[in-house]
């Protein structure tokens, strides 16, 4: 079993509109835009970090905005809840927020005998905000949203499965612990985790394979600390019969990526060098910043890539 892995890194997801993504994760969510550059496989298209003051792995939900892209279809195979972490009692506030801004999906709910808010982006992307007493996360406070209810980054991702059986093998080889049952969902937690430690499998056997669209979640990554971790669970991985991909630099964190038995995507990526690599941590996201092999698109993608406020 590995002992590697802390907890989530980020999780990246697909939006239709640059802007209204962005407006939707400062001004509505108030988490801090951490990075402002392009997807590296498609330079053409934004990438867009949101999450704490610095981008603390764990904290950090990215965007690849594709104007055109149809939406998703949700289904089996796929994150249907990316979770949020807030303080205890800060959920009436978030209700009253999230109403008063006509944010949709809004309803109560109990998991794990935890408080749910559960809301939707602008995309129908599946949303849950959860009360997590004793989060000791120093939440981004920049954007609104004051410490006693600011998000403390990720509490979990809820994973939607035919059956649940082999991504719970996974998780446990990943040192994931199952920590208790609540109805159709299975809990797994990494002790002594970053705080983002917790994953959900949700079991449902009947449903259609999920089509991938805007609002979808495009891959879940699981941080470690650096590349020396990486490189022993990637031995891991793949020694217990998975197709990883070599690392892959992406400026701010190395990553690997490997398809999972239920469908969804992980990635495992280190924790250095981090968003302050090309960025004064005063300024993180707002200037565009390009990886050096791309660099030479700058006059193209400044000419031709949708402004986002600031
Ligand atoms: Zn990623």
């Amino acid at each position: 079993m590995l002992d590697q892995i802390e907890g989530l890194h980020h999780v990246t997801s697909m939006a239709r509109d640059a802007n209204e993504n962005n407006s939707f994760f400062t001004d509505v969510l108030g988490l801090r835009r951490v990075k402002k550059t392009v997807n590296f496989d498609a330079p053409d298209v934004y990438h867009l970090y949101y999450g704490d003051e610095v981008g603390t792995p764990g904290s950090v939900m990215t965007y690849f905005p594709f104007p055109n892209i149809a939406r998703g279809q949700r289904g089996a195979g796929e994150v249907g809840t990316t979770v949020f972490a807030v303080p205890e009692g800060a959920l009436p506030f978030w209700q009253a927020r999230l109403e008063g801004m006509g944010v949709g999906g809004l309803g109560r709910g109990t998991r794990f005998g935890q408080a749910q808010l559960r809301f939707t982006g602008p995309d129908g992307d599946g949303f849950a905000l959860v009360e997590q007493p004793g989060d000791g996360r120093a939440p981004w406070t920049g954007g609104g949203v004051g410490v006693d209810e600011a998000i403390r980054g990720f509490h979990s991702a809820s994973l939607r499965l035919r059956s649940t059986g082999q991504t719970a093998e996974l998780l446990r080889f990943m040192g994931y612990a199952e920590a208790g049952r609540d109805e159709t969902v299975t809990r797994f937690l990494r002790e002594g985790g970053n705080g983002a430690h917790v994953i959900d499998l949700e079991e449902h056997p009947g449903a259609q394979p999920a089509r991938q669209g805007a609002g979808s979640v495009h891959h879940i990554a699981f941080a470690v600390r650096d590349r020396a971790a990486q490189d022993a669970v990637r031995r891991a991985i793949a020694d217990t019969g998975y197709g990883v991909t070599r690392p892959i630099d992406r400026d701010y964190f190395w990553a690997i990526y490997f398809r999972t038995p239920g469908g969804v995507l992980f990635e495992v990526a280190t924790d250095e060098p981090g968003f302050a690599r090309d960025e004064e941590v005063a300024h993180l996201g707002e200037a565009l910043k390009l990886p050096r092999q791309h660099e030479h698109l700058r006059p193209w993608l400044e000419a031709n890539l949708d402004p986002i406020a600031a």
